[in-house]
Protein backbone atom coordinates (compact mmCIF):
# COMPACT_ATOMS: atom_id res chain seq x y z
CA UNK A 1 0.00 0.00 0.00
CA UNK A 2 3.13 2.20 0.65
CA UNK A 3 3.72 1.96 -3.03
CA UNK A 4 0.42 2.86 -4.50
CA UNK A 5 0.89 6.14 -2.13
CA UNK A 6 4.14 7.02 -3.20
CA UNK A 7 2.89 6.24 -6.94
CA UNK A 8 -0.16 8.47 -6.53
CA UNK A 9 2.11 10.89 -5.31
CA UNK A 10 4.34 10.68 -8.29
CA UNK A 11 1.74 11.05 -10.48
CA UNK A 12 0.40 14.08 -8.84
CA UNK A 13 3.58 16.11 -9.91
CA UNK A 14 2.37 16.12 -13.51
CA UNK A 15 -0.88 18.33 -11.85
CA UNK A 16 1.70 20.29 -10.94
CA UNK A 17 3.25 20.71 -13.61
CA UNK A 18 -0.43 21.35 -16.17
CA UNK A 19 -1.17 24.02 -13.70
CA UNK A 20 2.43 25.63 -13.80
CA UNK A 21 1.99 25.25 -17.45
CA UNK A 22 -1.59 27.11 -17.26
CA UNK A 23 -0.19 29.45 -15.37
CA UNK A 24 2.47 30.50 -17.59
CA UNK A 25 0.35 31.05 -20.41
CA UNK A 26 -2.35 32.67 -18.17
CA UNK A 27 0.40 35.37 -17.73
CA UNK A 28 1.67 35.79 -21.18
CA UNK A 29 4.73 33.75 -20.41
CA UNK A 30 4.00 30.86 -23.23
CA UNK A 31 1.50 30.29 -26.16
CA UNK A 32 -0.75 27.01 -25.57
CA UNK A 33 -4.42 27.09 -26.59
CA UNK A 34 -4.31 23.21 -25.88
CA UNK A 35 -3.41 22.70 -22.09
CA UNK A 36 -6.46 24.68 -20.46
CA UNK A 37 -8.43 21.67 -21.52
CA UNK A 38 -6.08 19.12 -20.07
CA UNK A 39 -6.84 20.57 -16.30
CA UNK A 40 -9.46 20.04 -14.15
CA UNK A 41 -12.12 22.48 -14.06
CA UNK A 42 -11.98 23.37 -10.65
CA UNK A 43 -8.27 23.88 -10.62
CA UNK A 44 -8.32 26.14 -13.51
CA UNK A 45 -7.77 29.71 -11.49
CA UNK A 46 -4.30 29.38 -9.39
CA UNK A 47 -1.82 31.54 -10.67
CA UNK A 48 1.76 30.23 -9.72
CA UNK A 49 4.61 33.03 -8.48
CA UNK A 50 6.61 34.53 -10.36
CA UNK A 51 9.76 32.53 -10.42
CA UNK A 52 7.45 29.46 -10.88
CA UNK A 53 6.46 31.10 -13.90
CA UNK A 54 10.07 31.96 -15.17
CA UNK A 55 11.11 28.74 -14.61
CA UNK A 56 7.96 27.10 -16.61
CA UNK A 57 9.37 29.60 -19.35
CA UNK A 58 12.88 28.29 -19.12
CA UNK A 59 12.19 24.88 -18.99
CA UNK A 60 9.58 24.65 -21.88
CA UNK A 61 11.68 27.39 -23.93
CA UNK A 62 14.42 24.85 -24.03
CA UNK A 63 12.77 21.30 -24.63
CA UNK A 64 11.11 23.04 -27.65
CA UNK A 65 14.18 24.40 -29.25
CA UNK A 66 15.71 21.17 -29.13
CA UNK A 67 12.36 19.30 -30.38
CA UNK A 68 11.92 21.90 -32.89
CA UNK A 69 15.93 21.62 -34.25
CA UNK A 70 15.37 18.09 -33.91
CA UNK A 71 12.42 18.07 -36.40
CA UNK A 72 13.91 20.76 -39.02
CA UNK A 73 17.07 17.82 -39.33
CA UNK A 74 15.00 15.42 -39.94
CA UNK A 75 13.11 17.70 -42.85
CA UNK A 76 16.15 18.37 -44.28
CA UNK A 77 16.95 14.45 -44.34
CA UNK A 78 13.48 14.05 -45.56
CA UNK A 79 12.86 11.32 -42.96
CA UNK A 80 9.57 12.07 -41.02
CA UNK A 81 10.76 11.69 -36.83
CA UNK A 82 8.86 9.57 -34.58
CA UNK A 83 8.58 10.96 -30.96
CA UNK A 84 8.07 9.00 -28.03
CA UNK A 85 7.44 10.98 -24.52
CA UNK A 86 8.00 8.75 -21.46
CA UNK A 87 6.15 10.41 -18.32
CA UNK A 88 3.87 12.54 -20.54
CA UNK A 89 2.21 13.26 -18.41
CA UNK A 90 -0.69 16.52 -19.44
CA UNK A 91 1.46 17.46 -22.00
CA UNK A 92 0.32 19.41 -25.05
CA UNK A 93 3.62 18.95 -27.01
CA UNK A 94 1.93 16.63 -29.39
CA UNK A 95 -0.88 18.87 -30.31
CA UNK A 96 1.39 21.97 -30.73
CA UNK A 97 3.58 20.16 -32.98
CA UNK A 98 0.12 18.55 -35.01
CA UNK A 99 -1.24 22.02 -35.25
CA UNK A 100 2.56 23.84 -36.69
CA UNK A 101 5.17 23.85 -39.86
CA UNK A 102 6.38 20.61 -38.42
CA UNK A 103 3.31 18.42 -38.38
CA UNK A 104 4.21 16.84 -42.27
CA UNK A 105 7.56 15.95 -40.69
CA UNK A 106 6.24 14.16 -37.61
CA UNK A 107 5.78 10.21 -38.05
CA UNK A 108 4.45 9.25 -35.06
CA UNK A 109 4.14 10.69 -31.98
CA UNK A 110 3.68 8.13 -28.38
CA UNK A 111 2.88 9.06 -25.25
CA UNK A 112 3.66 6.42 -22.12
CA UNK A 113 2.40 7.05 -18.52
CA UNK A 114 0.75 5.30 -15.45
CA UNK A 115 -2.56 4.22 -16.77
CA UNK A 116 -4.22 6.26 -14.15
CA UNK A 117 -2.55 9.35 -15.57
CA UNK A 118 -3.64 7.83 -19.31
CA UNK A 119 -7.30 6.87 -18.94
CA UNK A 120 -7.69 10.76 -17.98
CA UNK A 121 -6.21 12.19 -20.59
CA UNK A 122 -8.01 10.11 -23.10
CA UNK A 123 -11.01 11.23 -21.43
CA UNK A 124 -9.96 14.83 -21.44
CA UNK A 125 -9.11 14.47 -25.28
CA UNK A 126 -12.30 12.84 -26.22
CA UNK A 127 -14.55 15.59 -24.16
CA UNK A 128 -12.18 18.67 -26.31
CA UNK A 129 -13.22 19.00 -29.29
CA UNK A 130 -9.92 21.49 -29.76
CA UNK A 131 -8.26 18.19 -28.90
CA UNK A 132 -9.43 15.74 -30.74
CA UNK A 133 -10.18 17.18 -33.99
CA UNK A 134 -6.46 17.21 -34.08
CA UNK A 135 -6.04 13.89 -33.98
CA UNK A 136 -7.96 12.81 -37.69
CA UNK A 137 -11.18 11.68 -38.00
CA UNK A 138 -13.08 10.57 -35.78
CA UNK A 139 -13.08 6.77 -37.53
CA UNK A 140 -9.66 6.85 -37.40
CA UNK A 141 -9.23 7.06 -33.42
CA UNK A 142 -10.17 4.90 -31.45
CA UNK A 143 -10.27 4.09 -27.08
CA UNK A 144 -7.94 0.43 -26.79
CA UNK A 145 -7.45 -1.41 -23.46
CA UNK A 146 -10.55 -0.56 -21.72
CA UNK A 147 -9.57 3.42 -22.35
CA UNK A 148 -6.65 3.33 -21.16
CA UNK A 149 -5.20 3.91 -24.25
CA UNK A 150 -5.88 6.00 -26.83
CA UNK A 151 -4.79 5.46 -31.04
CA UNK A 152 -5.10 7.52 -34.20
CA UNK A 153 -2.45 7.75 -37.29
CA UNK A 154 0.11 9.75 -35.56
CA UNK A 155 -0.94 9.87 -31.86
CA UNK A 156 -0.82 6.98 -29.52
CA UNK A 157 -1.48 7.51 -25.62
CA UNK A 158 -0.44 3.99 -23.73
CA UNK A 159 -0.58 2.84 -20.16
CA UNK A 160 2.29 1.49 -18.46
CA UNK A 161 5.00 1.20 -15.42
CA UNK A 162 8.32 2.81 -17.06
CA UNK A 163 10.15 0.72 -14.21
CA UNK A 164 8.60 -2.75 -15.08
CA UNK A 165 11.37 -4.74 -17.56
CA UNK A 166 11.24 -2.94 -20.82
CA UNK A 167 11.32 -5.89 -22.80
CA UNK A 168 7.96 -7.08 -20.87
CA UNK A 169 6.22 -3.74 -21.87
CA UNK A 170 7.74 -1.83 -24.27
CA UNK A 171 7.49 -4.32 -27.56
CA UNK A 172 3.49 -4.41 -27.11
CA UNK A 173 2.90 -1.05 -26.88
CA UNK A 174 5.47 0.34 -29.38
CA UNK A 175 5.91 -2.28 -32.13
CA UNK A 176 3.54 -1.88 -34.26
CA UNK A 177 3.97 2.08 -34.13
CA UNK A 178 7.87 2.68 -34.65
CA UNK A 179 9.81 2.46 -37.41
CA UNK A 180 12.97 1.43 -36.63
CA UNK A 181 14.60 3.03 -39.46
CA UNK A 182 13.69 6.67 -38.94
CA UNK A 183 15.10 8.89 -36.48
CA UNK A 184 13.33 8.84 -33.19
CA UNK A 185 13.53 10.93 -30.51
CA UNK A 186 12.89 10.11 -26.80
CA UNK A 187 11.40 12.61 -24.08
CA UNK A 188 11.87 12.35 -20.64
CA UNK A 189 10.66 15.77 -19.20
CA UNK A 190 10.77 15.68 -15.19
CA UNK A 191 10.76 11.53 -15.12
CA UNK A 192 13.51 10.09 -14.68
CA UNK A 193 14.01 11.48 -11.38
CA UNK A 194 11.06 9.52 -9.78
CA UNK A 195 12.88 6.10 -11.18
CA UNK A 196 15.97 4.37 -9.76
CA UNK A 197 19.16 4.55 -11.94
CA UNK A 198 18.92 1.06 -13.29
CA UNK A 199 15.49 1.52 -14.15
CA UNK A 200 16.00 4.66 -16.54
CA UNK A 201 19.38 2.96 -17.48
CA UNK A 202 17.18 -0.10 -18.69
CA UNK A 203 14.56 2.04 -20.53
CA UNK A 204 17.31 4.33 -22.30
CA UNK A 205 19.16 0.56 -23.56
CA UNK A 206 16.24 -1.02 -24.62
CA UNK A 207 15.21 1.69 -27.00
CA UNK A 208 19.33 1.78 -28.15
CA UNK A 209 18.99 -1.79 -29.15
CA UNK A 210 16.07 -1.61 -30.62
CA UNK A 211 17.02 0.60 -32.98
CA UNK A 212 20.51 -0.96 -33.33
CA UNK A 213 19.50 -4.43 -34.07
CA UNK A 214 16.69 -3.13 -36.74
CA UNK A 215 19.31 -1.14 -38.42
CA UNK A 216 19.41 -1.43 -42.14
CA UNK A 217 22.03 -0.28 -43.93
CA UNK A 218 21.69 2.62 -45.63
CA UNK A 219 18.82 3.18 -43.47
CA UNK A 220 20.13 3.08 -39.93
CA UNK A 221 17.73 4.75 -37.14
CA UNK A 222 19.03 7.32 -35.68
CA UNK A 223 18.36 8.15 -32.15
CA UNK A 224 18.18 11.15 -29.90
CA UNK A 225 17.32 12.04 -26.19
CA UNK A 226 16.50 14.66 -23.73
CA UNK A 227 16.25 14.62 -20.36
CA UNK A 228 14.84 17.28 -18.41
CA UNK A 229 15.21 17.05 -14.53
CA UNK A 230 16.51 18.30 -11.02
CA UNK A 231 19.99 17.59 -9.73
CA UNK A 232 22.94 18.83 -7.37
CA UNK A 233 20.39 17.69 -4.73
CA UNK A 234 23.56 17.25 -2.33
CA UNK A 235 24.12 20.85 -1.49
CA UNK A 236 21.75 22.79 1.28
CA UNK A 237 19.78 23.76 -1.17
CA UNK A 238 19.48 20.80 -2.95
CA UNK A 239 18.69 18.91 0.43
CA UNK A 240 15.82 21.47 1.07
CA UNK A 241 14.19 20.96 -2.52
CA UNK A 242 14.50 16.98 -1.42
CA UNK A 243 12.58 17.61 2.02
CA UNK A 244 10.21 19.32 0.13
CA UNK A 245 9.07 16.35 -2.14
CA UNK A 246 9.96 13.66 0.36
CA UNK A 247 7.18 15.34 2.62
CA UNK A 248 5.22 14.63 0.12
CA UNK A 249 6.03 10.85 0.07
CA UNK A 250 7.59 11.72 -3.35
CA UNK A 251 11.46 10.60 -3.66
CA UNK A 252 14.05 11.97 -5.92
CA UNK A 253 15.82 8.42 -6.16
CA UNK A 254 17.25 9.10 -9.69
CA UNK A 255 18.74 12.38 -9.12
CA UNK A 256 21.23 11.27 -6.43
CA UNK A 257 23.74 10.07 -8.81
CA UNK A 258 23.96 13.21 -10.41
CA UNK A 259 25.91 15.73 -8.52
CA UNK A 260 26.92 18.14 -10.42
CA UNK A 261 25.76 19.25 -14.42
CA UNK A 262 29.23 17.70 -15.83
CA UNK A 263 28.08 14.33 -14.72
CA UNK A 264 24.65 14.36 -16.48
CA UNK A 265 26.12 13.77 -19.61
CA UNK A 266 26.35 10.12 -18.74
CA UNK A 267 22.97 8.79 -18.88
CA UNK A 268 23.59 8.84 -22.19
CA UNK A 269 27.29 8.05 -22.45
CA UNK A 270 27.28 5.05 -20.12
CA UNK A 271 25.09 3.76 -23.15
CA UNK A 272 27.88 4.83 -25.95
CA UNK A 273 25.65 7.54 -27.21
CA UNK A 274 27.90 9.62 -29.97
CA UNK A 275 26.96 12.46 -28.85
CA UNK A 276 25.52 13.90 -24.96
CA UNK A 277 25.74 17.45 -23.70
CA UNK A 278 23.81 19.43 -20.67
CA UNK A 279 23.50 22.99 -19.21
CA UNK A 280 21.38 23.72 -16.66
CA UNK A 281 18.48 25.94 -17.22
CA UNK A 282 20.50 29.25 -15.54
CA UNK A 283 23.39 28.72 -18.18
CA UNK A 284 20.45 28.75 -21.03
CA UNK A 285 18.36 31.86 -19.67
CA UNK A 286 21.84 33.63 -19.21
CA UNK A 287 23.40 32.61 -22.73
CA UNK A 288 21.21 31.06 -25.00
CA UNK A 289 17.11 32.64 -24.69
CA UNK A 290 17.03 36.00 -27.16
CA UNK A 291 17.51 39.09 -25.49
CA UNK A 292 14.25 40.31 -26.79
CA UNK A 293 12.73 37.60 -25.58
CA UNK A 294 14.07 38.15 -22.01
CA UNK A 295 12.93 41.60 -22.01
CA UNK A 296 9.36 40.75 -23.15
CA UNK A 297 9.32 38.10 -20.06
CA UNK A 298 10.48 39.89 -17.52
CA UNK A 299 7.89 43.14 -18.39
CA UNK A 300 5.12 40.40 -17.46
CA UNK A 301 5.57 40.47 -13.76
CA UNK A 302 7.74 42.04 -11.18
CA UNK A 303 10.31 39.42 -10.24
CA UNK A 304 12.24 40.67 -6.87
CA UNK A 305 13.72 37.33 -5.99
CA UNK A 306 16.44 36.88 -8.53
CA UNK A 307 19.01 34.93 -6.58
CA UNK A 308 16.33 32.90 -5.33
CA UNK A 309 15.65 32.06 -9.41
CA UNK A 310 19.18 31.80 -9.89
CA UNK A 311 19.28 29.17 -7.25
CA UNK A 312 16.18 27.17 -8.26
CA UNK A 313 17.64 27.56 -12.03
CA UNK A 314 21.12 25.94 -11.11
CA UNK A 315 19.72 22.99 -10.12
CA UNK A 316 17.80 21.96 -12.78
CA UNK A 317 19.37 21.12 -16.41
CA UNK A 318 18.67 19.70 -20.00
CA UNK A 319 20.31 16.78 -21.03
CA UNK A 320 20.89 15.88 -24.52
CA UNK A 321 22.29 13.15 -27.00
CA UNK A 322 22.13 11.47 -30.27
CA UNK A 323 23.50 7.80 -30.97
CA UNK A 324 23.83 5.70 -33.74
CA UNK A 325 24.01 9.15 -36.34
CA UNK A 326 25.36 8.55 -39.58
CA UNK A 327 25.10 12.33 -40.07
CA UNK A 328 26.96 14.99 -38.47
CA UNK A 329 24.28 17.49 -38.42
CA UNK A 330 21.76 15.92 -35.80
CA UNK A 331 25.46 15.63 -33.27
CA UNK A 332 25.22 19.39 -33.80
CA UNK A 333 21.51 19.74 -32.37
CA UNK A 334 21.50 22.05 -29.48
CA UNK A 335 23.74 24.52 -28.21
N1 LIG B 1 6.43 15.12 -18.84
C1 LIG B 1 5.32 15.90 -18.35
C2 LIG B 1 5.71 17.35 -18.24
O1 LIG B 1 6.90 17.63 -18.17
O2 LIG B 1 4.82 18.21 -18.22
C3 LIG B 1 4.86 15.38 -16.97
C4 LIG B 1 5.89 15.48 -15.89
S1 LIG B 1 5.32 14.92 -14.31
C5 LIG B 1 6.42 15.82 -13.27
C6 LIG B 1 5.94 13.25 -14.21
C7 LIG B 1 5.12 12.26 -15.00
O3 LIG B 1 5.80 11.01 -15.07
C8 LIG B 1 3.77 11.97 -14.33
O4 LIG B 1 2.74 12.07 -15.28
C9 LIG B 1 3.94 10.55 -13.82
O5 LIG B 1 2.73 9.83 -13.77
C10 LIG B 1 4.91 9.97 -14.83
N2 LIG B 1 5.64 8.81 -14.29
C11 LIG B 1 6.51 8.82 -13.24
N3 LIG B 1 6.95 7.58 -13.01
C12 LIG B 1 6.35 6.77 -13.93
C13 LIG B 1 6.39 5.37 -14.17
N4 LIG B 1 7.13 4.54 -13.42
N5 LIG B 1 5.66 4.87 -15.19
C14 LIG B 1 4.90 5.70 -15.96
N6 LIG B 1 4.81 7.02 -15.76
C15 LIG B 1 5.52 7.56 -14.76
Amino acid sequence: ERTQDADAAIRQTDSDAALARLSAVKKGYLTDSFIGHLVPRSQLQLPRPPLINVGTYVRSYSIDHLVEEWISISKQEHKPCQIVSLGAGSDTRFWRIATGPYNDYLRVYAELDFPEVTVKKAMSIRKSKQLSTVLGPPENVSLAQGGLALRSPKYHLLPCDLRKPPSEILPSLLGDILSPSSPTLLLFECVLVYMSPEASSNLIQWFVDYFQSSAVSPNPGVLGAIVYEMFGLQDSFGQVMMNNLRSRNVSLIGALPYPSVQTLPERFTRHNFTMSKALTLREIREKFIPKPELARISALEMLDEVEELNLVLDHYAITWGVDLDPTPELSSVGW
